[in-house]
């Protein structure tokens, strides 16, 4: 599937919360509730944007965004 931040070839993993978990190439590995995803605001920013938000709320935890859950790196 597309990320839906970066628009990238990411995949969709299993998450707890009402929403995606992602784990994307360009983005690393983050939930986002699908209340984000509909919201206009969210559908009005460009890539660029949605990354910085993405960025924004693993820093902040804010979970109107987006809930970032760290795992290992499989690589
Ligand atoms: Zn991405």
């Amino acid at each position: 599937m597309d990320c839906p931040v970066c628009t990238a070839n990411a995949e969709q993993i299993a998450t707890a919360i009402d929403g995606m978990g992602i784990i994307c190439p360009t983005c690393g590995e983050y939930d986002v509730s699908s209340s984000v995803l509909a919201a206009e605001d969210w559908q009005r920013l460009d890539p660029d944007d949605r990354c910085d938000v993405l960025d924004d709320a693993k820093r902040s935890g804010e979970p109107r965004w987006a809930a970032c859950r760290p795992r290992a790196s499989r690589l």
